[in-house]
């Protein structure tokens, strides 16, 4: 295409832990290419093997509500007693070049995303079933089962927020999951408004 450069498309995914949806995003970050992952920020501390600025940028709770101050977020939200939120300033850049963005974050983010960016796509993933998605939190065998009773009655809260979502990925296996999210990525790339530009410029409208 001439001309302007295409804006990039704004992709959000939520899930409930357990969903397996870091893996699907992984497998669908490895098949499409010009996709930039955004490093959100938190409080809470991170996992063995995690690395700042790589699956976070771990910050303090002082230093968070400084940028909340500074307006540094484009959406952030309490989750589980921390704070998670989108750097403002790299995913406008991003968006404006015509780089394609993935935020992986709650529901009560993606919906501040929906009313910023009405145009952007919204995936939820969720296992099988209820069943399934309590089989997955006990086989982790890192958490006791109060912590794993919490975030099942969380997963059932955050289900009721599926209407506000443009999809719902039912993540059984991954490639096929991957799979679907990437047919959602490619059926957006050929919406009419992504493309008009492209006939207007073809037939000089
Ligand atoms: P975890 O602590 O397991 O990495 O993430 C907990 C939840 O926070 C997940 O549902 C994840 O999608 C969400 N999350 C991660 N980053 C952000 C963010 O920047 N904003 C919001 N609203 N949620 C986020």
């Amino acid at each position: 295409m001439k001309g302007n450069v295409k804006r990039g498309q704004l992709v959000v995914i939520s899930g409930p832990s357990g969903s397996g949806k870091s893996t699907v995003i992984k497998e669908v970050y490895r098949q499409r290419s010009g996709l930039h992952f955004s490093v959100s920020y938190t409080t809470r501390p991170p996992r063995p093997g995690e690395e700042n600025g790589v699956h976070y940028h771990f910050i303090s709770r002082e230093r968070f509500e400084e940028l909340i101050g500074q307006g540094m977020f484009l959406e952030y939200a309490q989750y589980q007693g921390n704070y998670y939120g989108t750097g403002r300033d790299v995913v406008e850049d991003m968006l404006a070049k015509g780089q394609d963005v993935l935020l992986d974050i709650e529901v009560q983010g993606a919906a501040s995303v929906r009313k910023l960016f009405p145009e952007a796509t919204l995936i939820f993933m969720i296992p099988p079933s209820f069943a399934e998605l309590a089989r997955r939190l006990r086989g982790r065998n890192s958490e006791d089962e109060t912590v794993i009773q919490g975030r099942l009655a969380r997963a059932r809260e955050e289900y009721k927020q599926i209407p506000m979502y443009d999809y719902l990925v039912i993540n059984d296996k991954i490639d096929d999951a991957a799979s679907e999210v990437l047919a959602i990525l490619k059926a957006q790339d050929c919406r009419v408004s992504a493309r008009i530009d492209f006939i207007k410029e073809d037939i000089s409208l």
